[in-house]
């Protein structure tokens, strides 16, 4: 216990504090579910197989056999992947004798050329920056982690790859290619190049890494104690971070979990109030996103624009009944979709409505999951400006919706991030603190 204590005391000496004089730590085998608050107990896994909250249904841990050489040798494979798919062209458009190649690096200068600040910033965090730090974060975590070697940050670094993941959003690109393709294909010859290709191979890669790393085989190696009180016996919350047990004291003393360093709160502070102002902003933005144009095409002297909507009415026009229906889904579904749930979510928690519960936990997940692939849209836009640049022969311009149509998509992201899923099922409880005496 006393070594366990040192390490404990090391940990926080290195995120900058120094921790209670009279912090207890051990290990239980407890944990409170991080989506609806209800305790369990856990039980050691076999391999492959994943652990169920009983009361919720969301995932609380899996076990991989092998984990990290395998995520090693991901890792590594996706960083050589990451950078022929940034500097190598991954399209190349040929009308008549012009022909034009882009990279996902020149989707940003394009924008960034054009003045649109926001939307060059958004492809550049969404597309090169997350996944770089994704990349990194899990060489920085499992390279240790095989030479056994504790360090500085581990925790922090941790945290934000957990946060980081849904921003990152090569996966949705990949389709937009797919879908921007399949438009240009009528008016001119496209060719896949090699960055598209090692594009494909990396979100595949990632998409498996991220399925294999063990997060709470990380903490407890990190740390091997979950349970940190001041005094025998007291009320502990829950970390939503890293699952670990906080003593009521340290949190009301204002104190981070002493195991990952995130804040602890009982619930989201202000989650409601928060939820229900972002929902509104996205629900009024909604209106100019699709009555504004997002694109305009000049061709030959003569100009021409799309709304999102009448981008799907052309699709379905050429008979691209399967781009129209994903375009459809996740442009004009998919948000509509996300503002109904976050509204019949605040709703129900504001009435207290009891039943149903587990019915709108699956709605929250669903909902945190989906939302991301709305911005195929956004990235179509961004694809046809840097590729389709012929002068008098063709030429594609982005427009005001689009601007619109990405904040609705992130700030709707954000609005179910800040959104507390343990308020779902506080109808039925009042008391949010747990005591654990096994
Ligand atoms: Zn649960
Ligand atoms: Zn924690």
């Amino acid at each position: 216990m006393s070594s366990n204590k040192k390490e404990l005391q090391q940990l926080l000496e290195d995120m900058g504090r120094s921790g209670p004089e009279s912090l207890h730590s051990e290990h239980k085998d407890w944990l409170v579910c991080n989506e609806c608050g209800q305790v369990q107990y856990v039980v050691a896994l076999e391999a492959d197989h994943a652990l169920m909250c009983f009361n919720c249904g969301a995932e609380l841990s899996q076990s991989q056999s092998r984990w990290f050489e395998t995520v090693i040798a991901l890792a590594f494979a996706a960083l050589a992947l990451f950078i022929i798919s940034m500097f190598f062209p991954i399209l190349t458009l040929e009308i008549g004798t012009q022909s034009q190649s882009v990279t996902i690096v020149d989707g940003f200068w394009a924008l960034f050329q054009r003045n649109n600040f926001i939307l060059a910033a958004l492809i550049l965090a969404t597309l090169v920056l997350f996944p770089l730090f994704e990349i990194c974060a899990l060489l920085y975590l499992v390279l240790p982690y095989y030479f056994n070697r504790r360090l500085r940050g581990q925790a922090t670094v941790l945290r934000w790859f957990n946060q980081a993941q849904s921003w990152s959003m090569l996966e949705i690109f990949l389709l937009s290619m797919v879908v921007g393709s399949i438009k240009m294909a009528d008016m001119a010859h496209l060719e896949l190049e090699v960055g598209s290709y090692a594009l494909f191979l990396l979100v595949a890669i990632l998409i498996l890494a991220n399925l294999k790393l063990s997060r709470m085989k990380f903490w407890a190696w990190i740390n091997t104690n979950n349970y940190f009180t001041t005094e025998v016996g007291e009320e502990v919350l829950d970390c939503t971070s890293c699952n670990a047990l906080v003593g009521r004291s340290i949190v009301e003393s204002g104190g981070l979990c002493p195991r990952c360093g995130s804040e602890v709160h009982e619930r989201i502070p202000h989650s409601l109030e928060k939820t229900t102002a972002l929902t509104l902003a996205a629900a009024i933005l909604y209106i100019p996103a699709n009555i504004l144009p997002i694109m305009t095409y000049t061709s030959l002297g003569e100009v021409s624009t799309d709304t999102i909507f009448s981008g799907v009415v052309s699709l379905i026009a050429n008979d691209l009944w399967g781009i129209a229906i994903i375009v459809f889904v996740a442009s004009i579904v998919v948000p509509i979709l996300k503002l109904v749930i976050l509204t019949y979510l605040i709703v129900a928690v504001k009435w207290r409505i009891r039943v149903g519960a587990r019915h709108r936990a699956w709605l929250y997940r669903l909902t945190e999951f989906i939302g991301r692939w709305s911005m195929v849209d956004v990235f179509v836009v961004t694809i046809f400006v840097a590729l389709v640049q012929f002068g008098f022969i063709y030429t594609v311009e982005a427009e005001g919706a689009i601007i619109a149509f990405g904040a609705v998509v992130v700030i709707t992201m954000v609005a179910a991030e800040t959104f507390d899923p343990r308020l779902i099922w506080d109808a039925r409880e009042q008391q949010h603190g747990k005591t654990i005496n096994r």
